[in-house]
């Protein structure tokens, strides 16, 4: 049985007073949930005190980035350890705003998984398509060479987290459709099958893009939906915590 995620993605968003705000609201809203895995991804100068905001809580910590040494001259980079240090169990690896912004390529992606792995970082991988993608049909392609490229050379998949998060759905309101999602979820598996076998059956696909309290009840009755990763409406207490208790009523 698959424990599902949700994941808030703040983004650029909030100054350290207002993230330990947000923290502790989710913290004390969460207190009656039982089972599932809360993790918040706050911006990097609001990652130490978020941590002890957090501390001793079923909340996890995430980074949204890191980079893929473990140190040297690399102006404006995060190492995977410096993450570890300041009490992140999981990172954020190839967002699509990093892939559209910063460039970043599959190889980037999979050096990052595999370091962030190497030092006991849980990767949460992002793939999706763009909308031209989809238009084109090519969203198996896309989304098959993302999740490939990006676990290549990773023999142990146990502690990788997958994101499909359309691209046309992020931060548009345009939310996929359940059958949508939940085709390109069972795509994702049957990928992680042919690669890992039935280790596949244990390994959490969340779904992105544009989630909300309002709609996630849908999306998450779907078989290969394990949770969701958050953006716009993490940043809201109210918002947040009403995803977490539609998806702990029905998973
Ligand atoms: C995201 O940035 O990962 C995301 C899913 O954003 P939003 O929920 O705002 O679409």
């Amino acid at each position: 049985m698959r424990e599902w995620i949700v994941a808030g993605n703040w983004k650029m968003h909030n100054t350290i007073q207002e993230s330990i705000a947000l923290a502790k609201a989710i913290k004390d809203g969460i207190a009656s949930v039982k089972k599932g895995e809360v993790i918040i991804a706050p911006p990097y100068t609001a990652l130490a005190s978020v941590s002890e905001t957090i501390k001793g809580s079923r909340v996890s910590l995430a980074a949204q980035n890191m980079f893929y040494e473990d140190k040297g001259a690399y102006t404006g980079e995060i190492a995977p350890g410096m993450l570890k240090d300041i009490g992140c169990a999981y990172v954020l690896i190839g967002h699509s705003e990093r892939r559209k912004y910063y460039h970043e390529q599959d190889n980037d992606v999979n050096l990052k998984v595999k370091k962030a792995l190497s030092v006991g970082l849980k990767p949460i991988m992002c793939v999706g398509e763009t909308d031209e993608e989809r238009v084109k049909g090519i969203t198996r392609d896309v989304v098959g060479r993302q999740v490939k490229q990006g676990l290549a050379g990773v023999d142990k998949i146990d502690n990788v987290v997958i994101a499909y998060e359309p691209v046309w759905a992020i931060g548009t309101g345009k939310v996929a459709t359940s059958a949508q999602a939940q085709e390109v979820h069972a795509f994702i598996r049957g990928i992680l099958k042919d690669l890992y076998g039935s280790a596949a059956n244990d390994i959490r696909i969340l779904y992105g893009g544009s989630v909300t309290k309002d709609n996630i009840g849908e999306l998450i009755g779907m078989e290969d939906i394990d949770g969701a990763l958050v953006g716009g409406a993490s940043l809201k207490p109210d918002g947040f915590l009403g995803i977490i208790q539609k998806i702990s009523e029905k998973k």
